[in-house]
């Protein structure tokens, strides 16, 4: 019996990274799942995964598309629904920055075109989506995770500004939605995950080789990365299950839970070497 035997679950952006490694985990824990995301090789890919690993075909289903589009929206829930009966669980996890490739903070000419594409996918899809799924999830007092970032915390950030404003806005809508759902039973939490290696930097323009190379250098930052590697997926998977697990988490409501293998608690002032000034 696993886990989520029964269950059924939708895992946006899951032709790739975080939302593919979600996506087998709720399918080798017994779950029916919908997997979604615009690059259909990618998902049959997934496909092809999940029933090795002893998922009957059956409990999977596809549907691809672009998730800023209503229309897609709709058809992720209804599909979902029709398919398997009923929705439990909505993992909001697709989501990129978009940037100007000089780097030019909010200052960029092109500002204001950046941030709405950024608030677009980050910040308006997982609200209008968690609204339509809405009633189902209250018929089977279900269960939201989004997925936000470190980038939303307390500190500023020079890089990709408009997706930090974007997943800054998401932990607040994690906190209005929680507090909206949980009067009918539906629990609403997010994960803030800290650096994790997958397809995320490519994503945003960066080729595939220096995207490596970034992760290997964070790695060895380790006054500035505390834990000993980059986070992989299944790192952030488990969080997500943790959340959507009601036994497990049940009196935790309307939290953004950093998973970030202490990155975030050794920002700015914590790098500065205490003993070295002392020495002085
Ligand atoms: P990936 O780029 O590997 O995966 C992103 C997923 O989102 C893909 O499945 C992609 O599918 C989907 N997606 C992107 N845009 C759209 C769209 N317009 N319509 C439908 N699907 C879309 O990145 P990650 O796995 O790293 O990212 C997952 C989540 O984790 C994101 O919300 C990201 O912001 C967050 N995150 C990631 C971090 C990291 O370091 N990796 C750190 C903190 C947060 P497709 O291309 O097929 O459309």
């Amino acid at each position: 019996m696993g886990r989520f035997n029964g269950k059924s679950v939708i895992v946006t952006g899951s032709s790739n990274g975080i939302g593919a490694a979600t996506a087998l985990q709720f399918a080798k824990e017994g779950a029916q799942v919908t997997i979604t995301g615009r690059k259909v090789e990618n998902l049959e890919k997934l496909h092809g995964e999940m029933v090795k690993s002893g998922t009957p075909a059956s409990n999977i289903h596809i549907v691809v598309g672009d998730i800023t589009n209503v229309d897609v929206q709709k058809k992720i829930i209804e599909e979902t629904v029709s398919k398997f009966g009923k929705l439990d669980i909505l993992v909001n996890n697709a989501g990129a920055a978009f940037g100007d490739d000089k780097y030019q903070g909010t200052s960029s000419p092109d500002s204001m075109n950046l941030l709405e594409k950024n608030l677009d996918l980050n910040l308006k899809s997982v609200m209008n989506i968690t609204n339509i799924a809405k009633p189902h999830l209250i018929a089977t007092k279900g269960e939201v995770v989004n997925i936000s970032s470190i980038a939303s915390l307390n500190f500023g950030a020079l890089w990709h500004s408009y997706y930090c404003i974007a997943k800054a806005a998401l932990d607040q809508l994690t906190r209005a939605q929680a507090l909206e759902l949980i009067a009918q039973e539906v629990r609403v939490n997010s994960v803030n995950p800290g650096i994790v290696a997958t397809n995320f930097l490519a994503a945003t323009g960066i080729p595939d080789e220096a995207s490596k190379k970034i992760y290997d250098y964070v790695a060895t930052q380790r006054k500035a990365f505390p834990a000993d590697r980059v986070g992989v997926p299944d790192d952030i998977a488990n969080v997500i299950l943790f959340l959507a697990d009601r036994k497990a988490s049940y009196y935790i409501v309307g939290q953004c839970l950093v998973a970030d293998g202490g990155s975030s608690i050794v920002m700015g002032m914590h790098l500065i070497d205490m003993k070295a000034a002392f020495s002085q």
